[in-house]
């Protein structure tokens, strides 16, 4: 009987790739793509040389045939970097890809999910909608069945990666007579005739691109019907459950940059003499940073090893989720506090940290879902 909380070594060589590459290639392109408000779309394709894009899916379906652990460190790794960087993997790897690989056809897999995977199309997902964001069964987006395929009607809000995509999976009602669950999933290839997409501008994760999309009248052909028709509900939900222990670690991994940040600042700025960090409140609030990410990091560690078993539930999801998401936004907060001045200055990450970490209480769910998910297993009905 053991209880192992190392990493394998094969989990190491994950991480070291990943840090390597964020040092060497992808570093020096955050400022300027944050600045810009544009995601340097080439790094797909280093993304899929390098086997990034597909490291929970099996080889057999063009993945790297890892575990859902080494996808939590390769997020850990790319959000210790840049948050919107590992939010537009994050929407292409596992919202826009997962249900391919989950329910598509041999088909639908060979010409979506292969590409995707290889980092030659990037994809999305359009769930949210203006008057459906937490609440998914307002979803009002519908499809119409005409001669060789689906007309879809609607719009979709804060549709990450919509503005570069190549491919979108889109929500709609079939037949809106039927339950509020009765929802189908749709693969549009873009650009489509029937889209205007519409790119926001954001205070956090400003260089991962978001976009409103009106859909009038767009056609999708049969053979794009992902899954049963009305019957991808129960698969929209595992995705999401699953990417809640996803987005823990991206968490995780900007609540450990904003520490860094603030650990290196309260060594080396002295203040009447005295480092920073022999300030005693300036030390315990160190002290609490450190031990707040240290429980929820194993916490998510323990999320994604549930997924590796096939026992995560959608309360287990929701709480690691909530305390990772939590810890970052506390985190980085304190980071501020802990720089002063400099911390309100773009050259530090911290203040670019603390927007991007508001994003994770509110986006995949906000932190008030969660807590209605966790209470329902508790058995309330808030
Ligand atoms: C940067 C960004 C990227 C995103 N990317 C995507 C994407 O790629 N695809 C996609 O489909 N969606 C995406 N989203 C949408 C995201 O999932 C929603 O914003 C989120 O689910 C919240 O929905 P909402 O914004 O409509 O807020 P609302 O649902 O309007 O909520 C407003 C407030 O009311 C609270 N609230 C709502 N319902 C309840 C309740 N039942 N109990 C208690 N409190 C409640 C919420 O917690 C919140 O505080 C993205 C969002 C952001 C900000």
């Amino acid at each position: 009987m053991s209880l192992n909380f190392s990493f394998s070594s094969e989990h190491v060589a994950v991480r070291d790739t990943v840090r390597r590459l964020c040092q060497d290639e992808l570093a020096p392109l955050v400022f300027d793509a944050e600045e810009t408000e544009t995601f340097p779309k080439h790094v797909f394709k280093r993304w899929g040389e390098l086997g990034l894009l597909g490291v929970r899916y099996p080889e057999a379906d063009g993945g790297s045939g890892l575990d859902k652990i080494s996808d939590c460190i390769v997020r850990e790794e790319l959000s210790y970097m840049s948050q919107a960087f590992a939010s537009t993997w994050s929407a292409h790897t596992h919202l826009g890809i997962w249900p391919i690989w989950k329910t598509g056809t041999p088909l639908q897999k060979e010409r979506f999910l292969k590409p995707a995977l290889a980092g030659e199309k990037v994809a999305g997902f359009g769930l949210s909608e203006p008057d459906g964001g937490s609440n998914v069964r307002a979803m009002k987006t519908r499809a119409e069945k005409v001669e060789g395929g689906w007309r879809l009607h609607g719009s979709k809000l804060y549709i990450t990666n919509a503005p570069f995509a190549d491919f979108l999976l889109v929500a709609a009602r079939t037949r809106p007579e039927l339950a509020p669950q009765s929802i189908s999933l749709f693969i549009v290839e873009l650009p489509n005739a029937g889209f205007e997409i519409s790119k926001l501008k954001k205070e956090g994760i400003r260089s991962s691109e978001t976009a409103l999309i009106h859909i009038d009248g767009a056609f999708v052909p049969d053979d794009c019907l992902l899954g049963e028709a009305e019957g991808t509900y129960p698969v929209i939900l595992e995705s999401l459950s699953e990417n809640r222990v996803g987005v823990a670690a991206n968490a995780i991994g900007m609540a450990r940059a904003a520490f860094d940040a603030a650990l290196s600042f309260s060594n080396d700025r002295i203040v009447a003499g005295k480092r920073v960090g022999d300030y005693q409140a300036i030390a315990h609030k160190l002290a609490e940073m450190s031990a707040q990410i240290e429980a929820a990091r194993w916490l998510v560690y323990y999320g994604a090893w549930c997924v590796d078993q096939g026992t995560l539930d959608a309360a287990m999801a929701a709480r690691v989720k909530l305390v990772a998401s939590e810890t970052a936004v506390s985190v980085s907060e304190q980071a501020i506090r802990i720089l002063g001045g400099a911390g309100i200055m773009r050259e530090y990450p911290v203040g670019r940290i603390h927007r991007d970490a508001l994003v994770y209480v509110i986006g995949e769910g906000t932190s008030e879902i969660q807590k209605n998910i966790i209470a329902r297993s508790l058995g309330f009905k808030p």
